[in-house]
């Protein structure tokens, strides 16, 4: 499935995925560059749900008739699936929530309440998504434990500082919340770096922005919580996967109370699938060959000004996130500007609430992105 393209070298063929995606096919003057905030769905996720309501629409968990016990059993499949994509240990271990958000606030709310001591510490950065910062925060005061939270600093690149955990490591941390790639910076953090530095402390991980572009292993990794939403997923919205160890286990078994959001798991089901068949590890170099290019092709563009990310980093990597700002133009007047040409990208902060990303415009790509969608944005941006 390799192909050349601008003597560089592309390990998967995306003219050969983008069939798959309805809405992507049929729109070919569109680059569709905000897969960040939520991606495209391809037809085997539609018609999985239109199976469902075809053929055995019915509420899970409930009856004992044919239909509803063929619902109970997909959703069973479904967390069994997720499990191993995300190489769980069990499938009990699955919460079904609403989101990201919701997985943030559900976190915090159990964390705060019962693991947390009074006066003690959480790291968690304020230079992330404001869902992490900000369900941390209210919760904090909701609970009036007076807990620190207590920002963690990056290095040049934007991950982490290994310098600042070890000097943080020195005292004591109750908890620490990490995001696994940063929504705007578009680099892994270091969540093994940082496990090998806080010993025994808890570590919560967001995986919004992970979960198609990495292989996901939470055991391997060492944390207690990890969560992320299905529409990032190639999936239905309105669903979100918290994962949580078994030690803390005990704390969300009414989270799931209610009728589940049945058409959104079938679809994260047969998201997974079709995401297997081309493999994540195929989807990650991609990503990175093509946010290689992305940037070797931005050179030739004057006035452009990175944010930390793969721009700063020394060696080769990128999750298909690039943030940058044009010089003499605002980035909601750029996007724009591109959106006229057909380009769609995200401007602003993109719900960070920092100095560090604010007004920039980040193309955030997935494997039905070309390489010469990335020459037509480059065409674009040096004739504005
Ligand atoms: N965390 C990160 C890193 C994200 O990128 C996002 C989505 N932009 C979220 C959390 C929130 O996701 P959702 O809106 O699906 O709850």
């Amino acid at each position: 499935m390799s192909f050349t393209h601008n003597k560089h070298r592309f390990s998967l063929d995306p003219t050969k995925i983008r069939p798959d995606f309805p809405a992507i096919h049929s729109h070919p003057e569109i680059a569709y560059f905000d897969n960040a905030a939520t991606t495209q769905k391809p037809k085997q996720v539609l018609d999985a749900v239109a199976d469902f309501h075809h053929a055995y629409c019915a509420n899970p968990h409930r009856s004992n008739h044919d239909w509803a016990m063929r619902a109970t059993l997909e959703l069973e499949k479904v967390k069994k699936q997720i499990a191993k994509f995300i190489g769980a240990k069990s499938h009990k271990n699955i919460i079904f929530v609403q989101g990201s958000t919701h997985a943030s606030q559900v976190l915090a709310d159990v964390f705060i309440r019962e693991v947390v001591p009074e006066y003690g510490t959480i790291l968690i950065s304020k230079k992330e998504h404001t869902s992490l910062h900000e369900a941390w925060q209210r919760k904090n005061k909701h609970y009036k434990k007076d807990i620190t939270l207590k920002d963690i600093e990056y290095n040049s690149m934007g991950t982490y500082s290994l310098e600042y955990l070890t000097e943080a490591a020195t005292e004591k941390v109750d908890l620490a919340v990490l995001t696994h790639v940063h929504n705007v910076i578009g680099l892994e953090m270091g969540i093994a770096e940082a496990r090998e530095i806080l010993g025994s402390t808890p570590i919560l991980v967001d995986g919004a922005q992970s979960i198609t572009h990495l292989p996901i292993n939470v055991t391997e990794l060492g944390i207690q919580a990890f969560y992320f939403s299905a529409h990032k997923l190639f999936s239905f919205g309105g669903l979100g996967i918290l994962w949580v160890s078994d030690e803390y286990l005990n704390y969300f078994s009414e989270i799931e109370n209610g009728t589940p959001n049945t058409e959104a798991i079938i679809s994260l089901g047969a998201a997974i699938s079709y995401v297997e068949k081309i493999s994540v590890s195929k989807i990650e170099s991609y990503l990175l060959e093509l946010t290689q290019y992305a940037l070797a092709e931005m050179k030739t563009v004057p006035g452009i000004e990175y944010l930390p990310g793969p721009a700063m980093c020394p060696c080769a990597s990128g999750d298909g996130i690039l943030s940058f700002r044009k010089e003499g133009i605002e980035s909601g007047e750029l996007a724009l500007w591109l959106n006229e040409h057909g380009i769609f990208t995200r401007a602003g902060n993109h719900c960070t609430a920092t100095t560090l990303t604010e007004n920039s415009l980040r193309i955030s790509l997935q494997i039905y992105n070309t390489p010469q969608e990335i020459d037509k944005l480059i065409e674009v941006l040096k004739n504005i």
